[in-house]
């Protein structure tokens, strides 16, 4: 842009690598590293807390309208700050991933987040991951990846992730959580998971983190 700022997207269903790919082009290239789907996750939190009903419009503006959501990057660890308060650790459950993918499907949702998705690359460039980053929210981005990966792949993973952190879950029902999801974020009207006419393609399948990145 005007500032010499530059601004890399990566897109794709969840699973595919988007994180590990984003984190690790940040820290090699200096940049700032924006996920977009901890936006979504944080608000998803607060909904859940709040027990709002996605339904119920004058609620969910309200909502919105009181929320604070910032990203910062403290000794290399992402803090995602709902309200001032970090809940990196409360949003990576099965039950905030459904939330987020239903909410943000809302257009008054999209709006507030794109809003501050924009903000943030006013402070330097990025690697902005999500589902949208090369189609809407940054479609001048000078490189857009749209990554893929098998749905099996892209489970093991989660189910790996998500072991990892101690959640007790099933391979079954996080193929089946990740594919209704997918789908729901592929079939919205509004942002859907698609991938940019000038995105490059990377299956991530039969590759490991340093090769594809
Ligand atoms: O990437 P992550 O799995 O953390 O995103 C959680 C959910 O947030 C996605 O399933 C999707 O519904 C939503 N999302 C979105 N647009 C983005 C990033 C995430 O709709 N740019």
């Amino acid at each position: 842009d005007e500032g010499g700022r530059l601004i890399i997207a990566i897109d794709g269903p969840s699973g595919a690598g988007k994180s590990t790919l984003a984190k690790r082009l940040a820290k090699e290239l200096g940049f700032i590293y924006v996920d977009t789907g901890a936006m979504y996750r944080a608000l998803a939190l607060k909904v859940l807390r709040e027990g709002v009903d996605l339904a119920d419009d004058a609620s969910m503006a309200r909502l919105i309208g009181s929320t604070t959501i910032d990203l910062r990057h403290v000794d290399g660890a992402l803090q995602v700050l709902l309200d001032g308060a970090d809940v990196a650790a409360e949003i990576r459950t099965p039950q905030v991933s459904q939330m987020a993918s239903k909410a943000s499907a809302l257009g008054v949702v999209r709006a507030r987040l794109l809003e501050l998705q924009r903000d943030m690359a006013r402070r330097g460039s990025i690697v902005a991951e999500g589902r949208d980053i090369g189609t809407v929210v940054f479609p001048q981005a000078e490189v857009k990846i749209f990554l893929q990966a098998s749905a099996a792949e892209r489970a093991r993973r989660r189910f790996a992730e998500l072991q990892g952190a101690g959640q007790s879950v099933d391979l079954t029902e996080t193929l089946r959580e990740i594919e209704e999801r997918d789908k729901r974020d592929s079939e919205r009207d509004l942002a859907p998971l698609r991938q940019a006419d000038d995105a490059l393609m990377i299956d991530s399948s039969s590759f490991d983190a340093d090769q594809v990145t």
